[in-house]
């Protein structure tokens, strides 16, 4: 579903991604993790050209994206992205907030869009939210405006970097619980996390950056529990 081949990344002289290879398949959860500045963000900002690569390839459902507007604007119809600080529109509600995608990128119609939106709010548990601005919100209700909002491009992927690492720790679990329901019901998603519980959980598949490349990939139970890479031990000792 999501293909990516030999990706580099520099800012200015700093090489940030040296050839990252990422393969996603339909439904699988990928979780990355790896130390902070390993290149995770800059990986998924790439990956949906929020930040143009130097070089390498992404491929979408087999379509290689092209640096051309027409095909980044479709990309962004697939592959949508919920960010740490969860990026809502601080002047519009939040059912304003998700509606803002179907409306404006896809051109639906305003009254299926608040049909969709309503659906899509009662689905993260903020139907009763729907009408207030995101100021009033807790950051995990925040977060979970902007999953519903995310989910409102009806994407094939969505991409999650350390969706829950901006909160307090009581309200990890509401956010969590909300990817854990999409999980189950098949979503395409590669997740950046430093929750190794959760990753544990969900994770299809693990894969751990370090200074800019993939060092080591496998399950759950292989990375974690048996690591072929001693940098990747070293990391894991300091998360958990
Ligand atoms: P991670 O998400 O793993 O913490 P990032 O992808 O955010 O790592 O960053 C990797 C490296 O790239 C860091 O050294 C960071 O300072 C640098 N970097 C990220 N974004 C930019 C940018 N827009 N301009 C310059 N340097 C950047
Ligand atoms: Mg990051």
């Amino acid at each position: 579903m999501v293909e990516v081949k030999n990706l580099k990344k520099n800012f200015g002289t700093l090489e940030v991604l040296k050839g990252v290879d990422l393969k996603v398949k339909e439904k699988d959860i990928v979780v990355i993790i790896g130390p902070s500045g390993s290149g995770k963000s800059t990986l998924l900002r790439c990956i949906n050209f929020l930040e143009m690569p130097n070089s390498g390839k992404v491929y979408i459902n087999g379509e290689e994206v092209k640096k051309k507007n027409h095909d980044i604007d479709s990309l962004r119809r697939k592959v949508s992205m919920v960010f740490q600080h969860f990026n809502l529109f601080p002047h519009k509600t939040v059912i304003e907030n998700v509606m803002e995608g179907p409306t404006q990128v896809t051109k639906m119609s305003k009254v299926k869009a608040t049909k969709l939106a309503k659906l899509l709010l009662k689905k993260v548990g903020l139907e009763d939210k729907a009408n207030v601005y995101p100021e009033m919100l807790s950051g995990g209700q925040k977060q979970r405006v902007a999953i519903a909002r995310s989910l409102a491009m009806e994407p094939d992927v969505i991409l999650f970097d350390e969706p829950t690492s901006a909160l307090d720790p009581e309200l990890v679990g509401e956010v969590i619980a909300v990817i854990n329901d999409l999980a189950k019901e098949g979503m395409t998603m590669v997740i950046v996390t430093h929750e190794i519980w959760f990753a544990r959980e969900v994770a299809d598949k693990v894969i751990v950056m370090d200074e800019g490349v993939i060092i080591e990939e496998g399950s759950a139970d292989k990375v974690f529990n048996n690591p072929d890479n001693e940098r990747t031990a070293q990391f894991l000792k300091q998360v958990t």
